[in-house]
């Protein structure tokens, strides 16, 4: 298979970023041939203030949400931030586990402890809300980027609102790879990305439940009913709204992709018990593997496979010339984990990829361990 010349690329890194779905490019190349300020009262302008407000419904149908919740924003981050600091309040929880475009948002957030398998500890969060009046916002994500772990939101909410905090959870990784209801999820607001569900990247969306409202922190013109200003990417979000359309008519399929990834799991396993798959006993993302290749370093892994003609991503980090468990792995007790990588998979992915890339898995780590024995003799 290695090098095969029957063998082409296989993109297994969805979670960083999704292939653009054909629909996208012709919903943006359409809006951006017909141009138009959506702020403008001619014709042109009209057409693009349709085109915006067709995206809105889209995006809010994904979400169950209403249109008017829906802000559109440059990015998933600039929606995590817009959530943050829009919400004016003094304080912010946010797990361990959280995306750095949550984490990294406010200097003095509190940070909510999660257990080995990357859930947050719903005693943990109690404990801090009931530790202070100051009126707090809560921020956990839907589902985590690295091992696609499920938070239980829901409750989460709950919790938050019975201490009168307010709610943000960062569905970026969550939205059009499960049913996403931010009713059902009790959440007053919602982070989104188009780049994440097969749209361009550098659009995204907060999402607000009826209301809720947030100050504006890009202050201008009235766009967005005054909560982002600025003149709309409209190319940029009638691409999302295709999207968003297209992902929802997809989510059936995108569970499914759970019996390949449990293939590739089992097969993994299999050939090396101790590998070790992290969030394996929570519930998960359909397309997502997060795991390690016993003593092989997660960057070597990658570099490897990529060669190999597969495309995944690391679990860690190499800063300052010394290669650290990211954040995440920490938080769940495995901060020398080192040897993690991330293997998302997608609605279009096919069995003989992720067999191809076990076999190369499995070559890969016969190959270094023989390397380690010989060295070692
Ligand atoms: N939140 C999560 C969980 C993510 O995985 C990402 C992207 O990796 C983001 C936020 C950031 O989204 P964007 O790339 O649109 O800024």
């Amino acid at each position: 298979m290695t090098g095969s010349a029957s063998h082409t690329r296989a993109y297994l890194d969805h979670n960083a970023t999704a292939p653009v779905r054909a629909g996208v490019i012709v919903a943006v190349e359409e809006a951006l041939r017909a141009g138009g300020n959506p702020s403008s009262v001619h014709a042109e302008g009209r057409a693009a203030k349709r085109r915006v407000s067709d995206a809105r419904d889209a995006v809010a149908a994904l979400l169950g949400a209403t249109a008017d919740g829906v802000v559109f924003t440059a990015s998933g981050t600039e929606a995590n931030n817009l959530a943050i600091k829009g919400s004016g309040r003094p304080r912010v929880l946010v797990s361990a586990i959280e995306h750095p475009a949550v984490a990294k948002v406010c200097d003095d957030a509190q940070v909510i402890d999660v257990d080995e398998n990357g859930v947050v500890r719903l005693d943990g969060l109690a404990d801090l809300l009931a530790a202070s009046d100051t009126p707090a916002l809560v921020s956990v994500m839907l589902a985590n980027n690295e091992t696609g772990v499920i938070q239980p939101i829901a409750e989460i909410a709950r919790l938050a609102h019975d201490h009168g905090a307010l709610m943000h959870t960062d569905a970026v990784q969550a939205a059009g790879k499960i049913a996403v209801d931010i009713k059902a999820l009790g959440v007053d607001m919602l982070s989104v990305s188009a780049h994440k569900i097969g749209g361009p990247s550098g659009v995204g969306a907060l999402v607000l439940a009826p209301g809720t409202d947030i100050a504006a922190q890009i202050r201008g013109g009235g766009q967005e009913q005054g909560r982002r200003a600025g003149t709309e990417n409209i190319a940029g979000i009638a691409g999302f709204g295709a999207a968003a359309s297209e992902a929802k008519a997809e989510l059936d399929a995108f569970a499914e992709l759970a019996v390949l990834r449990d293939r590739l799991e089992a097969k993994i396993l299999k050939a090396c018990p101790d590998a070790v798959i992290y969030g394996k006993d929570a519930p998960r993302l359909a397309n997502t593997t997060y795991v390690s290749m016993p003593g092989v370093a997660s960057e070597t892994q990658v570099m490897a496979f990529d060669l190999a003609g597969f495309s995944v991503s690391a679990g860690s980090a190499c800063s300052s010339g010394k290669v650290a468990a990211g954040p995440v792995l920490a938080a769940m007790g495995a901060a020398n984990a080192t040897d993690v990588i991330r293997v998302s998979l997608g609605v279009k992915t096919k069995e003989s990829e992720v067999d191809a890339f076990f076999q190369a898995w499995a070559a890969l780590y016969t190959r270094k361990a023989s390397d380690a024995k010989a060295s070692a003799a």
